[in-house]
């Protein structure tokens, strides 16, 4: 397969049609600034992010880029969606917190940049492509030797389309519908899987809870069944 292909338009579509609202709060990327001071927090204290370059794949609008240029990171964003990145790049103007985003897939910058970063984020983005796998081997790439990776992304049973689905997309109605696909969601043992065919060590696994009645997420790491995220390491 060529590698610059491993995208999908219609998830791309997606994206860009509601990116005018990224920064809205009340919006449907309510859920991604709810979470994001708990990933953010989750990174930083397994790798301290103030001094090294971090690669955000899939940045979108830019949440966590900026968190991690906040604390002190030199941060490039990646997306392929141009109007995700256009809203990007005009928050970090309102901001005053600087990023360097970029339109690329992950595998484009790899082949381009090879292994110069200290922390490779890819969140909430690996359910929207076709070759999951393929990002994670060009994660791997983009990851200088010792280096750390954060993957995210939500789990595949049924508990997990009960609440992804079901419940924050028909019921809670915290995204709209058609935002998940079920089949695309991954199994912490298949993302573990292509970690480890991409040479990655896994260090730790958390889950992050939403809790209807208070509408709160947390870090659990006794609950990976929907949301999850995962550290891995890059052996030196
Ligand atoms: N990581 C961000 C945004 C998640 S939304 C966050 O967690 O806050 C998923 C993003 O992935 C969208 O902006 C979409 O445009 C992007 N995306 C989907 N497929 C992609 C691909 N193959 N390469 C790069 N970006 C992609």
């Amino acid at each position: 397969m060529n590698k610059q292909l491993n995208v999908d338009p219609q998830e791309i579509a997606k994206f860009e049609a509601l990116a005018s609202r990224w920064w809205d709060r009340g919006s449907e990327f309510k859920p991604l600034h709810d979470i994001n001071p708990l990933r953010a927090n989750y990174i930083d204290e397994h790798s301290p992010v103030a001094g090294k370059r971090l690669v955000d794949v899939g940045c979108g609008g830019g949440i966590l880029a900026e968190a991690m240029a906040q604390r002190g990171a030199a941060v490039t964003g990646i997306d392929m969606g141009e109007a995700p990145l256009a809203v990007a790049r005009l928050h970090q103007l309102e901001s005053g917190v600087e990023v360097d985003y970029r339109q690329s897939t992950a595998e484009q910058l790899a082949a381009d940049e090879g292994a110069v970063y200290d922390i490779v984020c890819c969140l909430e983005m690996l359910e929207h492509v076709p070759d999951p796998g393929a990002v994670i081997a060009a994660c791997a790439a983009l990851a200088k030797p010792g280096g750390a990776l954060y993957f995210s992304t939500i789990n595949r049973n049924p508990k997990a389309f009960a609440f992804a689905i079901v419940g924050a997309e028909h019921i809670l109605q915290l995204l709209p519908a058609g935002t998940h696909e079920y089949a695309k969601f991954i199994k912490p043992s298949e993302l573990a899987g292509w970690m480890r065919e991409a040479g990655l060590v896994l260090k730790g696994m958390t889950g992050l809870t939403y809790n209807p009645l208070s509408r709160r997420y947390r870090l659990n790491e006794k609950d990976v069944s929907v949301n999850y995220m995962v550290h891995a390491v890059k052996p030196a």
